[in-house]
């Protein structure tokens, strides 16, 4: 019934694309967290290995044990360890992040306790989305620690805060600047080919000029990258698909749904889907002016979203039950559906829950 289709040769479009953006020598790190986003961990990595990705990013570190237990092998950044998972980090040879002088403390103790020399890591810098990450205030510390420390710093990097805003942007170029004095103030520490980043997908495009060694992709491979023209030149792997369980006929003044969400205007049809909020279609869509797409055909959602079902309004469209019925995908991007819950496409796909098969076209 439902399914979430993934075509797996749009996504190499995507990174096709995207990587022609980039410079010959510009790295990219494959963001691939919450399963990799929505659309299936194990089949996503493995495409994107294949395309030659060689380094992964995840935020937690389940996450990257998921991988390690699928037999996956390339170094995998851990963005966002907490303090309690850095003994597993080490066990499954996970890179962390490490973004406190507290994270480096712990982790640099239990790298010295199991008397390992030479454990990658990477740093991360709070430049001003003032979430996680050293201070440039922190940058005489963390460069004396380098000095005497276990590890091999295989980057340092920091985190945009709407590198989709039309430039110029002054909290971008702030935050560029700064990292640009952490990255001066690191230049001798350089000699261990240390890899400076700053760049996520929209990022790519709209500050070309500022890649470093590499770039961190993530919804870009799903095809967006939050701007109408960059969008263009990327196409969307997922379409989340459902069918009609039922018809009803209804008669003007006729109610919908939980809570009476909705009263017939006129006499109509509706049609239910088997796929509700308990699957990441939220209540927020429930009479939202949010529609899907019926056999080429508009069909909004009338009423309250139910757990398990959703009502559309199919009105004279031509369509039957067992008709499969698109909720997001080619007609109606994420990005567009997501708008109508004042959301965007990343909590959309993300959000897609585990009840939907996956489904991956090669
Ligand atoms: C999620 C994430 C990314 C990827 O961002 P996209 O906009 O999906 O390309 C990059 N860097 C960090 C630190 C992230 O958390």
């Amino acid at each position: 019934m439902n399914r979430l289709e993934i075509d797996l040769k749009k996504l190499e479009h995507n990174f096709v694309t995207l990587k022609s953006l980039l410079n010959k020598n510009t790295k990219i790190i494959g963001v691939v967290k919450a399963d990799a986003y929505g659309g299936g961990q194990f089949e996503i990595v493995e495409k994107l290995i294949s395309l030659g990705i060689d380094t992964l990013a995840v935020g937690y570190t389940a996450e990257g044990l998921n991988l390690r237990k699928l037999n996956i092998k390339v170094p995998i950044i851990v963005f966002y360890p907490q303090l309690l998972n850095l003994t597993e980090i080490v066990k499954n040879k996970l890179e962390p992040s490490l973004y406190s002088k507290k994270t480096w403390a712990s982790f640099k103790k239990i790298i010295e306790e199991e008397k390992i020399k030479n454990y990658p890591v990477h740093i991360k810098y709070n430049t001003g989305l003032n979430r996680l990450g050293f201070s440039y205030d922190d940058t005489i510390w963390v460069r004396q620690e380098i000095k005497n420390s276990p590890f091999i710093i295989k980057s340092i990097y920091s985190h945009l805060g709407e590198s989709e805003a039309p430039k110029p942007n002054k909290a971008c170029k702030n935050q560029i600047t700064t990292f640009e004095k952490i990255k001066m103030s690191h230049k001798e520490d350089r000699d261990r080919e240390i890899d400076f980043h700053i760049l996520n997908t929209s990022g790519v495009f709209n500050y070309p000029n500022f890649q470093y060694d590499a770039v961190r992709i993530g919804i870009g491979f799903h095809g967006y990258a939050n701007n109408f023209d960059w969008d263009k030149k990327l196409k969307p792997i997922a379409k989340l698909k459902s069918i009609i369980t039922q018809i009803h006929n209804v008669k003007k003044g006729d109610l919908v749904g939980y809570n009476s969400g909705w009263k017939a205007p006129k006499d109509t049809r509706i049609g239910v889907l088997p796929i509700g909020h308990a699957d990441g279609i939220s209540r927020g869509y429930s009479s939202s002016n949010a529609w899907v797409n019926v056999n080429g055909m508009k069909a909004y959602i009338v009423g309250n979203i139910c757990m398990d079902m959703l009502m559309i309004e199919i009105g004279d469209i031509f369509c039957n039950e067992g008709d499969v019925v698109e909720i997001f995908g080619e007609l109606n991007s994420a990005n567009d559906f997501s708008k109508k819950n004042k959301t965007i496409s990343y909590e959309l796909i993300t959000g897609v829950g585990p009840r939907i098969k996956r489904v991956f076209l090669s």
